[in-house]
């Protein structure tokens, strides 16, 4: 099983983030706020200040509760919703006739690190399932328990594409989920546990100038070495000197010791705390 801690060899795993990364539910890092709703990010939108945003949404959506708007100096809006209902009214109906720009150049998202989030809060793997037990015979202790799901996938190898202990199982929503991590799942006279997903803390990294919050199909920059910083392919690399491109210490610039390497995870582990809501916190509110 792979943890947050593990270290992923830069080139493997890129898909399996959010399938395979999972991590028992922490008892010692009970956080007391509610959960979080996630900002809305707007791009395509240059010639509106932050108060024409307002206004314009207060006429369109006269019910949104509105926490904030911010703009980036890229013309990156963030919209902070108050409440699940606005958030939902924001990407399903943001106004995007009420501009002058052309709707199709606008843009509504949610941040990649929340979307992760959002894909891996319904999904949790039962534990130590027996290959004789069939994905049926899981359904069927479910259907049992009044949960309510929506697939039920062992998880398989790769490699030879053998069974393994794992079941995968995606509910229809958060709270599903939830009880099924703290209660467990009985087949029959049996008991297993379940562990809640969570999504990968490894940080997007460019192949192509190294650096981290893009891939290299969206790099603007020139293309850098990943063993020694300079301007050619890591391919055709004959230097000697080993140097990282992010923070010019003497390791490859995909090293997962880097202290940039490091700074980009921390970061997203701190998103991740705070929009993940622990089962246990469920429970309190
Ligand atoms: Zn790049
Ligand atoms: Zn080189
Ligand atoms: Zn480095």
């Amino acid at each position: 099983m792979s943890t947050f801690t593990e270290k992923v060899p830069p080139d493997r795993g890129k898909r399996k983030d959010i399938d395979g990364h999972q991590h028992p539910p922490s008892k010692t890092k009970k956080k007391e706020s509610a959960f979080k709703i996630a900002a809305l990010i707007v791009k395509g939108l240059k010639d509106i200040s932050k108060i024409q945003m307002s206004k314009t949404l207060k006429v369109h959506l006269p019910n949104a509760k509105i926490e904030n708007i911010l703009k980036s100096q890229t013309n990156l809006f963030t919209i902070q919703a108050q409440d699940v209902h606005t958030f939902n009214q924001l990407l399903t109906n943001f106004p995007k006739t009420a501009f002058s720009t052309d709707p199709n150049n606008i843009a509504i998202y949610i941040p990649r690190t929340i979307r992760q989030v959002f894909e891996t809060e319904k999904i949790a793997f039962l534990k130590h399932v027996d290959q004789e037990i069939t994905d049926k015979e899981i359904e069927e202790a479910l259907f049992e328990s009044n949960f309510a799901f929506e697939k039920v996938q062992r998880i398989m190898l790769k490699k030879d594409n053998r069974s393994t202990k794992s079941v995968k199982i995606i509910f229809s929503d958060r709270s599903n989920r939830d009880t099924l991590v703290r209660s467990g799942l009985n087949i029959g006279f049996l008991k297993f546990q379940a562990e809640r997903a969570l999504p990968s803390n490894k940080p997007l990294q460019c192949f192509r100038c190294w650096g981290y919050g893009h891939t290299s199909k969206y790099c603007h920059r020139e293309e850098l070495c990943r063993k020694c910083a300079e301007h050619h392919s890591s391919t055709t690399c004959s230097n000697q000197l080993i140097k990282c491109a992010n923070c010019s210490l003497a390791h490859e610039a995909n090293n997962v010791n880097c202290p940039k390497h490091v700074e980009q995870k921390e970061k997203i582990q701190k998103t991740f705390d705070e929009y993940i809501v622990t089962p246990s916190n469920n429970l309190r509110s």
